[in-house]
């Protein structure tokens, strides 16, 4: 395998209503869907898209989503092997609520998500230590975040961390020992406690961090695109223009195409403009996963 995930995965549940229900109300929604989310899940089959090889170490519940979850996966041609079932508990779900202006309201239900243990990475090891490359992000227990890192440390295989959701608790010198943090600019904000709204606040919010000794910084800035810092050099990538239909899923996206292109060409510059890419394609079509297209799709959008 060329990328381990090591994170989490969701069912969303979204309920599409004509006005949020008061306490106590029951109110009829016109619609309803269901699709497997889950930040890590995401960005494990945005790269599985597009042909990388990749792992997922993590955990469902033992309710009727699980299977779902686990046919998802294979769906797309990531490996299952270390996706464990905990019983007596629920897979990770998120109910939301979407009203007729598409403002939400979500609950997150981390369920099995937070069970996976950092003994679950040593059941791994031996598969864990061939990868290329680890993805990790916030949805699981920090201790198993960290553990992976110095796994991951250990046996020399970069790390990209997106520090998703923002939790100040996060151990930056646990940043420091990946190769690639990537928030985006809201994470950025809290972890920082600094405004974000310019270029310039931007720079000074990551300046702050890149003083603690990150390595590289990879901030992605919705529509107005992204920007790599590390040391005192900053390289801002563009956005490209698309019309925006849904842009849920977007940073999973980019972090999952950047993922497998940089594995391929070792090129920071070039993996951001293709992930940036991948990422507008993205948020053309409805929904997170279902939206990313697959290699033969974006290879025609390339063009
Ligand atoms: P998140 O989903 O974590 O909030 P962002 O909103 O920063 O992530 O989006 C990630 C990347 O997706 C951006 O850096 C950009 O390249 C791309 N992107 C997001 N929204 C748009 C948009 N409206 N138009 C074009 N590209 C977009």
């Amino acid at each position: 395998m060329d990328i381990a995930v090591i994170g989490s995965n969701m069912v969303d549940l979204i309920a599409y209503i004509d006005s949020m229900p008061k306490m106590g109300e029951t109110i009829e929604a016109p619609d309803f869907k269901m699709g497997c989310g889950g930040k890590g899940a995401n960005q494990a089959i945005a790269a599985a898209k597009l042909g990388a090889s990749v792992m997922m170490i993590t955990k469902v519940g033992d309710d009727i989503f699980a299977d779902n979850t686990i046919r998802n996966f294979q769906h797309y041609g990531v490996n299952t092997d270390y996706v464990m079932k905990v019983s007596g508990v629920s897979s990770g779900v998120a109910p939301i609520f979407v009203d007729k202006s598409s403002q939400n309201r979500i609950l997150i239900i981390k369920g099995a998500n937070a069970h996976l243990k950092p003994s679950d990475i040593d059941n791994a090891e031996e598969r864990l230590k061939k990868c290329k490359l680890f993805i990790l992000q916030l949805e699981i227990p920090l201790e198993t975040v960290y553990y992976a890192i110095d796994f991951a440390n250990k046996h020399q295989i970069p790390v990209i961390l997106n520090p998703a959701p923002a939790s100040r608790e996060l151990d930056i010198d646990y940043a420091c020992k990946c190769d690639f943090f990537m928030p985006n600019e809201t994470e950025l904000e809290i972890l920082t406690g600094l405004p974000v709204e310019t270029m310039p606040q931007i720079q000074v919010a990551a300046n702050t961090l890149l003083a603690k000794g990150l390595k590289n910084l990879i901030v992605t800035l919705g529509n107005k695109g992204s920007v790599w810092l590390r040391g005192n050099k900053i390289t801002y990538i563009e956005p490209y223009k698309v019309n925006a239909v849904d842009t849920s899923g977007a940073g999973d996206a980019f972090i999952g195409c950047f993922a497998h292109y940089y594995i391929i060409t070792g090129n920071v510059i070039e993996s951001m403009k293709t992930a940036s890419l991948f990422a507008a394609y993205s948020v053309t079509g409805q929904g997170t996963q279902s939206s990313y297209p697959n290699k033969d799709e974006f290879e025609q959008f390339r063009q």
